[in-house]
C-alpha cells in the first residue's frame, strides 16, 4: 500500500510559516476559558474599572475586557503589569491591532478575544 504523502498543500488555509515551531506553545483561546483567567480577569476590572484608552482621551468609559499590552503570545500571560482594562470598542481597534503584529511575526493567533 503507497505511503500517504505527510503534508497535503491545503490552498484553504492562510499560510503559517512558523505554525510548526508554534505548536507546542498554549494557545491564548485555551488561557482564556480557564477558570483563573476569569477570576483573575474580574478581580483586576474591579480595581481599574475604566477604560485605559477612553480615559487617555477624557471620556470615562466602563471596561470590559481585560486585555494585554503586549498581545498574546509575545508576553506572559499571567503578568498584570501587562493588563489593561479596556471597553468593548477599543478592545477591538488593539484586536485588530494586535493581529496584524502577530501575523507580521508569523503567528497565528486568531482566538485572542475576551468574551467576559
Ligand atoms: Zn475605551
Amino acid at each position: 500500500m503507497p505511503e500517504r504523502p505527510k503534508s497535503l498543500p491545503r490552498p484553504w488555509k492562510p499560510k503559517a510559516r512558523e505554525n510548526d515551531k508554534m505548536q507546542h506553545r498554549p494557545r491564548s483561546h485555551d488561557l482564556y476559558h480557564t477558570a483563573r483567567w476569569t477570576r483573575e480577569s474580574r478581580e483586576f476590572r474591579k480595581k481599574y474599572p475604566l477604560c485605559v484608552k477612553c480615559q487617555q482621551e477624557g471620556i470615562i468609559t466602563p471596561a470590559e475586557v481585560v486585555d494585554h499590552i503586549i498581545p498574546f503570545p509575545l508576553c506572559d500571560f499571567w503578568d498584570k503589569t501587562n493588563w489593561q482594562s479596556l471597553c468593548r470598542k477599543h478592545n477591538i481597534e488593539k484586536g485588530n491591532k494586535d493581529k496584524r503584529l502577530l501575523h507580521e511575526r508569523g503567528i497565528n493567533e486568531n482566538h485572542r478575544e475576551n468574551p467576559a
